[in-house]
């Protein structure tokens, strides 16, 4: 836990984050600047820490969404085709568009990003988050991020092939049907529960909790998985019953 690196403005919190070595890639910080986390957490915006976003949901803290692009950066260039599963109050999402987007030409040099969230609520809050900047404005306008509801396990096809797909909670498995989706080269990265079900140690409940497994695919297709560190999120789930 980072919660030292509270900061009392966005740009406070995101230095924070970089001196303490949570962020380490320059763009990673500029694509955070350049997003004001008020727009998206209006509880406690700069504090290192998950906040309720409704509907049971949270942003997640903002040392998470650090890690997360320092593990996808690579990949993230102007143009990527970016998946981002369990977009919730679209913060992130709206980082990883910057990472996909080259700020001085975005028009000629932007990716394509998707939001996918279950819970038609947090879709409307993701749109009304975004359209709070007009960089944000700008890129829905132009279609370059959408947001979509729908069961993220599944992932999007149609916005395929991905070179980054991040999930931002935790899947009961490492779903094929994701790893299709990346484009070869492309990578994934999603919590995972274990312990559950899987072998003996599994079964006797030891050797559970989650942790990030950063998939890749390579030029030639071949898969590479690693597990990388212990996470608690929210599970991947079946949408609420309404
Ligand atoms: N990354 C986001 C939200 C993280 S919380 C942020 O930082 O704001 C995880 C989100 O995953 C929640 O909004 C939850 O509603 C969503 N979620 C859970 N299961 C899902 C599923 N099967 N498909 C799509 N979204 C899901």
């Amino acid at each position: 836990m980072a919660w030292y690196c509270s900061g009392s403005t966005n740009a406070e919190l995101v230095e924070n984050l970089f001196n303490e070595g949570l962020i380490k890639d320059e763009r990673v910080k500029e694509a955070m600047m350049k997003v004001d986390r008020a727009h998206y957490a209006p509880s406690r915006p700069y504090s290192d820490s998950p906040q309720p976003i409704g509907h049971g949901a949270t942003i997640s803290a903002p040392h998470m969404h650090g890690h997360a692009c320092e593990y996808l950066i690579n990949y993230l260039r102007p143009g990527s085709r970016v998946l981002d599963i369990g977009s919730g109050s679209g913060y992130l999402t709206h980082v990883l568009a910057n990472l996909a987007t080259d700020s001085t030409s975005p028009d000629t040099n932007g990716g394509h990003i998707v939001g996918v969230e279950h819970i038609p609520e947090l879709v409307d809050l993701a749109n009304r988050n975004m359209s709070k900047s007009e960089q944000g404005r700008k890129f829905l306008e132009s279609g370059r991020v959408k947001f979509v509801a729908a069961d993220g396990r599944l992932g999007w096809k149609e916005g395929g092939p991905y070179d980054v797909i991040h999930v931002g909670a935790a899947a009961e498995e490492l779903h094929p049907v994701l790893v299709e989706q990346l484009r070869c080269p492309g990578r994934m990265f999603i919590p995972v529960e274990s312990g559950n079900g899987g072998g003996v140690l599994g079964s006797l409940g030891v050797g559970g909790g989650q942790y990030i497994w950063v998939v890749d695919k390579k030029e030639d297709g071949s898969i590479h998985k690693e597990k990388v560190f212990q996470v608690s999120y929210v599970p991947l789930t079946d949408a609420p019953k309404k």
